[in-house]
């Protein structure tokens, strides 16, 4: 399962078109800084001789970040991917599973990078069904689940950079006592519009991976407001090391190089630029969904990351003729968390509730074409064969 997926984010990343097809156009093409943008910052790695363990790209990458979200310098941890940075705050906050709370409760509606980080901290993932309209877990289902007791750790999700509020969760974890460590995958840019509200002692973990709004390539981070968890995820990523060169703690090499510090740096330089296409990109969805009377259907940002630009189908049958539109006028498209994890071959016998809001919504919820400079020509060309196979 793992190969295949990589396989597949790989094809999505091809700067080639893959069929041989001029006029094709990527679900994702991605745009991140380029030789120009990034070389005053290789060269102070060069004059440093510093590569990695938290060097000085890294601290300025790091302050950068906590002063984009508003928060003290010393609440942002840079790691190696957003898995990564799942990994270290999940071990920050529960450190070694205990053998009567073994169960992670994820959402089966996102990416398996959720389940997968639970799994490499040794907690067994047990899937719950998310809210129809917010995508997201409930608080209050969670709270009188029938396993609670086993329950070692709790993973909100941001579907799609819809962040998730901390108070419920805060509220939860101290009712509890459960830890909690929410995915906030690609909500870079929600989180940094609400800090009061997203942010806070709850950590909080984003991907900085190629295909999302914000990307160093691979990378990511986790926020927290509590110091003592802060600490707790650096060392969770550097072998358990902190201060003296001593494993305390159970960890993995999850750290970020000064090369995609470098990268982070180039990105933040030109953020508020890419901000803005990503915004225009999805104004330019926007009228021309409209103009096809589909407006209802579209989700783009602000409503999603603007890495997304989602098209919602009545039924599966509908999904089915939307694709066969698209793929005819070459145009790909992505079901981004697949049918749920409960549907990935390596999860098909994974502990789980029913999950009716994940089996309708999944497959029905459509991926389409996004990129920082995607010409208003293909959003016409993506709105006109949609239409072709919507049932209206
Ligand atoms: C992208 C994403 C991840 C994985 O991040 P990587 O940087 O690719 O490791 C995990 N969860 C969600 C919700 C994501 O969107």
């Amino acid at each position: 399962m793992t190969r295949s997926s990589d396989s597949e984010r790989h094809l999505t990343l091809d700067p080639e078109p893959t069929s041989g097809h001029a006029d094709r156009i990527q679900v994702l093409r991605p745009l991140l800084p380029d030789a120009e943008r990034l070389l005053s910052y290789l060269r102070r790695i060069d004059a440093c001789r510093t590569y990695t363990n938290w060097g000085p790209l890294i601290s300025e990458f790091e302050a950068r970040l906590a002063a984009h979200f508003d928060v003290p310098s010393g609440c942002v941890t840079s790691a190696v991917s957003g898995t990564g940075a799942l990994v270290g705050a999940i071990l920050a906050a529960t450190g070694r599973t205990t053998a009567e709370r073994p169960l992670a409760i994820i959402p089966a509606f996102t990416f398996v990078a959720t389940a997968l980080a639970a799994e490499l901290c040794g907690l067994r993932p047990h899937f719950v069904d998310v809210d129809a309209d917010s995508w997201q877990l409930q608080v209050k289902a969670i709270e009188r689940h029938p396993l609670l007791k086993q329950v070692g750790l709790v993973m909100p999700v941001a579907p799609f950079g819809r962040a998730v509020p901390q108070a419920p969760w805060l509220e939860f974890h101290r009712r509890t006592g459960i830890a909690v460590v929410i995915d906030g995958g690609a909500s870079f840019e929600a989180v940094a519009q609400d800090p009061a509200t997203f942010l806070g002692d709850i950590p909080v973990a984003l991907s900085f991976h190629a295909t999302k709004s914000f990307a160093t390539a691979e990378g990511g981070c986790v926020i927290t407001a509590n110091r003592a968890l802060s600490a707790a995820v650096g060392r969770a990523l550097n072998f358990g090391f902190f201060e003296a060169r001593d494993c305390g703690a159970a960890s993995t090499n999850g750290k970020m190089s000064e090369y995609h510090a470098a990268v982070g740096l180039a990105e933040l330089d030109n953020w508020s630029a890419k901000y803005a296409s990503l915004r225009e990109v999805a104004a330019a969805y926007r009228r021309q969904m409209a103009a096809a009377g589909l407006s209802d259907r579209l989700l783009v940002a602000p409503d999603v990351a603007g890495c997304y630009a989602l098209f919602r189908c009545a039924d599966v049958a509908e999904a089915a003729a939307v694709v066969d539109g698209l793929a005819a006028a070459h145009i790909e498209t992505r079901l981004w968390y697949g049918n749920g994890l409960h549907r990935q071959p390596y999860y098909v016998d994974a502990s789980r509730d029913e999950l009716p809001v994940t089996d309708r919504i999944a497959p029905i919820t459509i991926g389409l074409p996004i990129a920082v400079d995607l010409p208003l020509a293909a959003i016409k060309r993506i709105a006109a064969a949609i239409l072709s196979g919507v049932v209206t």
